[in-house]
């Protein structure tokens, strides 16, 4: 219950006549300051046209006074009027015009009176005195004077009724007695209906004021409610549920009135082990800092932000363009990394807690549904994540991860194992200094039931978005070393793992399984893992690790240089073997991409670590490869990834990769 609520029942429990709360009392008299105004001014006009009338009154009582009394009252009334008209029209105050007109009021009664004490008629203006009962009546009935000022003004009108009686011989002494007792009564019963009708005023006040401060409470309460249903408990911005109905209503405008949205999602990168280095408290504490910074920069947009989940927020806003959608989520980008807030659980080299923003559009080429949007930019998230965080990417329906084929690919990877869509392709790993096959790289296969091939740069991408990758990483490990390992085809292969998996709980169990259901010694089998931009080294990935390293399992570090976390990983984790990525091969063609791979393979062995070079496709290639001192190769030239049946060493199989079996490899 409010304070004001408190003090209007504690003022109505009291009695009329104690009802004194001044606050209130003040506000009562600001509440009907406007009708008292207009009250008086009308009171005024009403009383006078009475009072003017009573001029016939005066022909027949005080015919011979007429002359005086008739003038009297004219020019009595047209000095009331014009005087409270102006005040009236200057602003004046209710009680300013209150005392104007109490103070006409008198006056005027002076001059009935004093006008019509000139007549002979003795005793008939003796009666006439009576009528200032009728001014007392009026001082209430056409005004709403304050109780002090109407007793001032009825008490100044009975003063000069009892003077101008006991001034009159017309009256024994007795009937001036009972006639000033008459007078006297009128007077108290005048009171005490002003009296009355205050309270009565008063006590309305507080009834209205109390029923306004219950409805008050009311909306309040259910404002508060629903504040509380659509806000999110940790941060405050709007929850879930509350951008649902924002989506809608945005879709509803972008539907009706062709007004552009973006549907914005804004992770918050390394959040997990932020957590797990921070501490919770501190992690909300990051949450709500990272809510307040993206508030500031949506609410400049006159957008709405809300926790979508977890780490994760969506902001909805107007954007004019695909450009303006693009600069609003580098807005957002760019302000949580402007806050600097620390992290210091990074492996990545950053040191401070950054967002990535994935963005879906309205526009040209906005999708049918709502619930698309913010499919899209839950993909264009993904695709943030995926090229090193910390970005900003609008959705492309070109985009091949994010085009219809790729939800097509999706639902064909859903039934490849049960369709049997899947095969391992197998390149050899080359001794440069002995030409040696030291092992075999599995590499993944997906066709379509028709049997058109997809390549892996495009399933493989859908399949790790989609989880997909968990069951078919896990077909791979199993086929390879039931299929290769346990024959005794070679000597050592290596799979393929993604983040996915590693970040997987229970992946070594996994591995362990499958080594011991096809009774494959764990150093025979390599997983390679590849630099890529979506894997966090946070504790769980570390134990996986060592884990694997314990069964005897080799862990390889593949596409070395082709992200930006390469170095520290190298630190982080004692890689049996590194394979550097094709693409410096390729520049080394050019003297400073010569010198660079140098340094790179210098690098690497400092570190102890194996080196493969990946992507070898001519001799001259090799030939550097020897005189750099690289340990291992891998590339068309000396044996393209090919069917099981050719590395079995069975008649070749025939298409597209069949090209060079190992049979074919020149060292
Ligand atoms: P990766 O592990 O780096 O595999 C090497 C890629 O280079 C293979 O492409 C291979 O066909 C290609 N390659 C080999 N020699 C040469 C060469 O001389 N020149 C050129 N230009 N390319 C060469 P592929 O088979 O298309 O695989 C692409 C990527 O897909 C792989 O790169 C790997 O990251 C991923 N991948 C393949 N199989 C699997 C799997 O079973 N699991 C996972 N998680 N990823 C896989
Ligand atoms: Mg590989
Ligand atoms: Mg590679």
């Amino acid at each position: 219950m409010s304070d004001t609520m408190r003090a209007v029942l504690e003022e109505m429990a009291r009695s009329p006549l104690l009802r004194s709360d001044g606050r209130l009392k003040m506000q009562f008299w600001i509440s009907r300051e406007e009708v008292r105004r207009r009250t008086v001014r009308s009171g005024a006009w009403a009383g006078l046209a009475v009072y003017v009338l009573f001029a016939f009154l005066d022909l027949v009582i005080v015919p011979d006074a007429a002359h005086l009394t008739i003038p009297g009252r004219l020019i009595g009334s047209i000095v009331t009027v014009a005087c409270l008209e102006i005040t009236f029209r200057q602003g004046a105050s209710a009680d300013a015009l209150d005392r104007v007109a109490a103070f006409f009021l008198f006056t005027i009664f002076q001059i009935w009176i004093w006008t019509s004490s000139q007549t002979v008629h003795a005793e008939l203006f003796a009666y006439y005195v009576l009528f200032g009962n009728i001014f007392m009546a009026g001082a209430t009935l056409f005004f709403t004077f304050r109780v002090p000022l109407s007793l001032l003004c009825c008490g100044g009108i009975l003063a000069t009724m009892v003077y101008a009686l006991f001034l009159s011989t017309a009256f024994s002494a007795t009937l001036k007695v009972l006639h000033v007792l008459f007078y006297v009564s009128c007077f108290v019963f005048t009171l005490i209906v002003n009296v009355r009708i205050n309270a009565e005023r008063y006590r309305t006040f507080l009834n209205e004021t109390l029923s306004r401060l219950h409805q008050q409470e009311v909306e309040d309460r259910g404002a508060e409610l629903l504040t509380l249903t659509n806000t999110d408990y940790l941060t405050g911005v709007e929850n879930r549920r509350s951008l649902d109905t924002g989506l809608e209503a945005a879709w509803q405008d972008w539907r009706e009135a062709q007004q552009p949205f973006s549907a914005t999602l804004i992770d918050v990168d390394h959040f997990k082990k932020f957590n797990d280095g921070n501490g919770h408290v501190r992690g909300d504490d990051c949450l709500k800092t990272v809510a307040r910074v993206l508030s500031r920069v949506v609410m400049a947009r006159d957008g709405r932000i809300g926790r979508y989940g977890g780490e994760e927020f969506m902001a909805i806003a107007r954007v004019r363009d695909e450009a303006d959608a693009v600069a609003f989520g580098e807005e957002l980008r760019a302000a949580v990394e402007a806050g600097r807030i620390d992290h210091g659980y990074r492996l990545d080299g950053t040191s401070i807690v950054t967002v990535s923003v994935g963005l879906g559009f309205t526009g040209a080429r906005a999708p049918h549904t709502v619930e698309r949007l913010v499919t899209e930019a839950d993909q264009a998230l993904y695709a943030a994540k995926e090229s090193g965080r910390n970005a900003v990417v609008l959705y492309d329906p070109d985009d091949p991860l994010h085009n219809d084929a790729s939800e097509a690919t999706a639902a064909l990877l859903k039934q490849a194992l049960e369709l049997s869509l899947l095969s391992l392709a197998y390149q050899p790993i080359v001794n440069v200094a002995t030409g040696r096959i030291e092992g075999v790289e599995a590499l993944m296969r997906l066709r379509t039931p028709d049997g058109a091939a997809i390549s892996p740069a495009d399933f493989i991408p859908v399949a790790e978005r989609t989880g997909a990758i968990v069951p078919l990483g896990r077909w791979a490990l199993l086929t390879v070393c039931r299929d290769i390992l346990a024959p005794g085809l070679v000597p050592l292969a290596s799979v393929n793992v993604s983040a996915v998996q590693l970040q997987m709980r229970g992946f070594s169990m996994q591995v362990a399984a499958i080594l011991m259901e096809t009774g494959v010694p764990g150093h025979r089998l390599a997983l390679e893992i590849t630099e890529g931009r979506r894997m966090e080294i946070d504790a769980t990935v570390l134990k996986t690790i060592r884990e694997l390293k314990d069964l005897g399992v080799r862990i390889w570090l593949d596409d070395f240089g082709t992200g930006f976390a390469g170095l520290s990983w190298l630190r982080t984790i004692g890689f049996d073997k590194v394979k550097i990525d094709k693409s410096f091969l390729y520049a080394a063609d050019h003297p400073e991409g010569r010198t660079l791979l140098e340094d790179i393979i210098t690098l690497i062995r400092r570190r102890g670590a194996t080196i493969l070079v990946e992507g070898v496709e001519t001799e001259e290639q090799l030939a550097f490869m020897r005189a750099t001192g690289v340990d291992e190769a891998q590339g068309y030239y000396l044996g393209r990834p090919a069917g099981i049946e050719a590395a079995m060493g069975i008649p070749p199989f025939v298409g597209d990769e069949a090209h060079a079996p190992f049979a074919a490899v020149r060292v």
